[in-house]
């Protein structure tokens, strides 16, 4: 179905919340009205969004803004899992059809229920069999239920481009499968997170991404790419480059696993995560003991041992046996616990507006970099360490370092402001802010870094 709104209210689709329209508003439900759609009668130009969390409206947009609204949650494979007793895939042993691929996704949940993309080879629709995510999103389940040895290690789950990704990591959590864990909580939906790379806590969007698929203009087909063929980059890929303009993404097929991988050396996700559940694993005595206490527990199945030695109130919790973390985590451990973290650090968006990180982190030469560092170290004393990642040759500088050593943390202009708990982050702190606002506040961040320290921030956050 194809949904269409004269000048369109964007600020609720937009968590910025900038107050902006654009002329046209086309709501996309079934990606094959793409085919029908007479896209020459779009007032132009065109725009494809997700759900506006990347991006800054600096004005009412005079063409057409495009959003893909089909959500489906299309797992297909075979686990070894009891959950998904029952969920047959009738269309056979060998498995596991992409239903949609020649003539585009279908979206699978209309009024009348979940329909099955596959029709008339009548694969069942097993609705009910799998738990349905929040957002309501349509599961179609064509996961087929083996005995452990005929368990293949991965799985495939086709995603619709408007289901917010935070939702599929939900359910993936929810189902044990390992791979978007750590992207928990990063706002905006599938379609986008293909465009966007998103990344968190040692993990890129394309790490998991199998096939993009999407509609291509220029042919007016549909096409399947390939993850590897999207030149994937630090939050970047050819669909925001070369690519550009050029394709609507209708869904996203990802693979995940079914044996544990967890990537918990990144961003404190190991000391919180161990924090947050082997000490909540103890027994009240042992949590209350401020010395050393040796518990033996058990946990996914194998015996390890903990000692806490308690420092005040926080006990610091040391494991004996090594890896016993990586033996215990679950999928839906680290969900909660990166869920936390992000809590912590950045503002919501249904509570305060923004569009995450605003600059990219510059990378730069090392003779720069040594520059800085006397800069620094010229005004906090000779033992000051300037945070840096080496990325090769050159030195990745955070730009939340250099925005807080310019004293803009917190910083307020009209209604923006640089977020006091995170300065990478521009915030619409009254709800009022205009794009002007926070254009200029952007370019006094700009301005005053270049000027102090040569270096020129680039937005992440795209300007429409
Ligand atoms: C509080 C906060 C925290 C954030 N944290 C992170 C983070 O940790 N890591 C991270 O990587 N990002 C983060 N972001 C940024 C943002 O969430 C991501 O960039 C996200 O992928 C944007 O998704 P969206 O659906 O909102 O896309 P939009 O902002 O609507 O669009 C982003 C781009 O994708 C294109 N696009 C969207 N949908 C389609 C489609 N179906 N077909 C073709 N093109 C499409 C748009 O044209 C645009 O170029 C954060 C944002 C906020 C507000």
């Amino acid at each position: 179905m194809v949904t269409r709104h004269e000048t369109y209210d964007l600020s609720q689709r937009n968590t910025f919340g900038m107050k902006v329209s654009c002329r046209l508003y086309v709501e996309v439900t079934e990606p094959e009205d793409l085919l029908t759609l007479d896209f020459s009668s779009l007032p132009q130009p065109l725009f494809v969004m997700g759900g506006g969390s990347n991006l800054l409206f600096t004005r009412d947009f005079p063409g057409t803004v495009l959003h893909m609204g089909n959500r489906f949650l299309h797992p297909s494979g075979v686990r070894n899992d009891s959950r998904a007793t029952g969920v047959r895939n009738d269309s056979g042993a060998t498995g596991v059809r992409n239903d949609s691929r020649a003539t585009g996704a279908r979206n699978d949940s209309r009024a009348t229920g979940v329909r099955n993309d596959s029709g008339a080879t009548g694969v069942r629709n097993d609705k009910g069999a799998l738990p349905v995510v929040p957002g309501d999103i349509s599961v179609i389940s064509s996961v087929i239920s083996v005995v452990p040895s005929e368990a293949k290690e991965s799985l495939s789950v086709r995603v619709a481009a408007g289901v917010v990704f935070d939702d599929f990591c939900a359910w993936a959590a929810s189902e044990g499968l390992w791979g978007p864990e750590n992207l928990s909580l990063i706002p905006g939906e599938v379609g986008a997170s293909a465009v966007q790379n998103i990344g968190a806590y040692g993990v890129e969007a394309k790490d998991i991404i199998d096939t993009v698929h999407a509609f291509d203009l220029s042919t007016r087909t549909f096409v399947d790419i390939p993850g590897v063929d999207c030149g994937y980059g630090y939050r970047t890929s050819l669909f925001k480059t070369d690519w550009k303009g050029r394709y609507i993404i209708t869904a996203v097929t990802f693979r995940l696993s079914t044996v544990p991988q967890p990537k918990l050396d990144y961003g404190g996700v190991r000391k919180a995560l161990e924090a947050r559940f082997l000490d909540s694993a103890l027994p009240g005595s042992a949590r209350n003991d401020k010395n050393t206490s040796v518990i033996s527990t058990k946990a996914g199945g194998d015996a390890f041992v903990i000692s806490t030695k308690a420092e005040g109130d926080s006990p610091v919790i040391s494991t004996k046996a090594e890896g016993c973390v990586e033996k215990s985590v679950t999928p839906q451990m680290i969900r909660d616990t990166i869920i936390a973290i992000r809590e912590k650090k950045l503002p919501d968006p249904k509570v305060i507006g923004s569009a995450g990180s605003f600059f990219c982190n510059p990378v730069i030469e090392r003779a720069h970099f040594e520059r800085i560092v006397a800069i620094a170290k010229a005004e906090n004393g000779p033992d000051y360490e300037v945070p840096h990642y080496d990325v090769g040759e050159r030195v990745k500088v955070p730009a939340a370092w250099m925005i807080d050593q310019c004293g803009f943390k917190g910083a307020r202009l009209g209604g923006a402001q640089v977020y006091p708990n995170q300065p990478l982050v521009i915030v619409n702190a009254t709800g009022e802010a205009t794009p002007e606002e926070i254009i200029a506040l952007e370019q006094r961040v700009i301005g005053t870094i270049r000027d102090k320290y040569g270096i020129e921030l680039h937005p992440e956050v795209e300007h429409v």
